[in-house]
């Protein structure tokens, strides 16, 4: 159902709805190639973080027994040192980020583990490797155990930024998609009610303003005038300057229309030269007088020099009339202005 408000709106067009689209595509694409990416670097060295922390831990145990039986231990000594390696190297690139609250316990268990870490791969000392090793394990557990906690803390931080981004995400779609839905309905209605043309409202859209008018008419007794006017030997101008000159005409009409009347009245062209204009709240005084000041603006236009004329009939809207018999009686009074020499304006009786 068309209605008053679409008067009020600017023309859509279609690349603006696949601009939207472009945006919606967008906006969904970075969100999967950000969480994505946040997400991997994120399990990546976290978890290989969690794992290395346990092979030092376990490296530790497994060092000192070989080393009590001197049996092949530099082997594991060298993947040690390269555990903690790799493990400075995270933190230093920052990799990994200990949050705030467990920077000193981190990094005084870490300094622990690489200064007992250090005595046991001097010392030949069986009881001292022993409870060396005893300490090293506590101190490595520990490690773990708070790195272990770290990451699920940062992985539960992480979802919720996650289901954060997931609903801004799904609330811009919703949002977008309710605009677009809109935009196309308002454009789809707008191209419905208009000549293509002249931009002016079409014989559809008529018809759902004059029932309207009528209906206001007889409920608030809210008057209205209509002017039914038609172009002087129009066919003349197509037979003689050709048909694109006379739409240029009947363009150049319809911006006259559209400057003269009120910015509440309505324009229509309702047959190929023939256009009806609807006056709200005027009565047929008021209408003549704009219908008169109309067609002398439209006399403005030339062609070849030759003012273009116009014939018409204007009248107010009376409970006398049913709705036909008024546009009827509009008519007559147009065919009048014809017969009796054209470029004229005549009031319905
Ligand atoms: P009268 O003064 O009696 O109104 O004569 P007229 O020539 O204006 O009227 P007639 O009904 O004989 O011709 C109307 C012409 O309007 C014929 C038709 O080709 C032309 N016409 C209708 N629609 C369009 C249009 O969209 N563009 C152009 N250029 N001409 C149109
Ligand atoms: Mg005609
Ligand atoms: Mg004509």
């Amino acid at each position: 159902m068309v209605t008053f408000m679409i008067k009020k709106h600017k023309s859509f067009t279609s690349s603006s709805i696949l601009l939207f689209l472009g945006i919606i595509f967008l906006i969904v694409l970075g969100n999967e190639i950000y969480i994505n990416k946040t997400l991997n670097k994120f399990s990546k060295y976290h978890f290989t973080s969690i794992n290395i922390l346990g092979q030092i831990r376990g490296g530790i145990q497994r060092y000192t027994k070989l080393k009590i039986y001197h049996y092949k231990y530099k082997l594991v000594e060298k993947k040690i040192d390269k555990n903690f390696k790799t493990i400075d190297l995270y933190l230093q690139k920052k990799y990994i980020e200990i949050p705030q609250k467990y920077l000193i316990e981190f990094y005084n268990l870490l300094n622990n583990i690489k200064r007992i870490w250090k005595e046991i791969k001097k010392t030949s000392n069986k009881n001292k490797l022993i409870i060396l090793s005893e300490e090293a394990w506590k101190q490595s557990n520990k490690l773990t155990t708070l790195m272990t906690k770290i990451t699920t803390l940062k992985l539960t931080k992480l979802r919720f930024i996650v289901k954060i981004f997931t609903f801004v995400t799904i609330l811009i779609i919703a949002l977008l998609s309710i605009f677009i839905f809109y935009y196309v309905k308002i454009g789809l209605e707008k191209a419905t009610i208009t000549d293509p043309l002249t931009k002016l409202y079409n014989r559809l859209f008529f018809d759902h303003q004059y029932k309207h008018h009528i209906n206001k008419f007889e409920r608030k007794n809210s008057p209205f005038s209509l002017l039914l006017f038609d172009i002087d030997d129009f066919k003349k101008i197509n037979d003689t300057y050709g048909h694109p000159v006379g739409d240029e005409v009947l363009q150049k009409i319809a911006k006259t229309i559209k400057q003269t009347i009120r910015n509440t009245d309505f324009a229509f062209r309702v047959g190929g030269e023939e256009f009806l204009i609807l006056f709200p709240d005027t009565n047929q005084q008021e209408a003549l007088k704009i219908a008169k000041r109309l067609q002398k603006a439209i006399k403005n236009i030339k062609i070849n020099g030759k003012s273009i004329t116009i014939s018409g009939g204007v009248g107010e809207y009376d409970k006398k009339y049913s709705s036909n018999h008024f546009l009827t009686k509009i008519d007559q009074a147009l065919y009048q202005a014809k017969k009796s020499g054209k470029d004229k304006i005549i009031p319905i009786t």
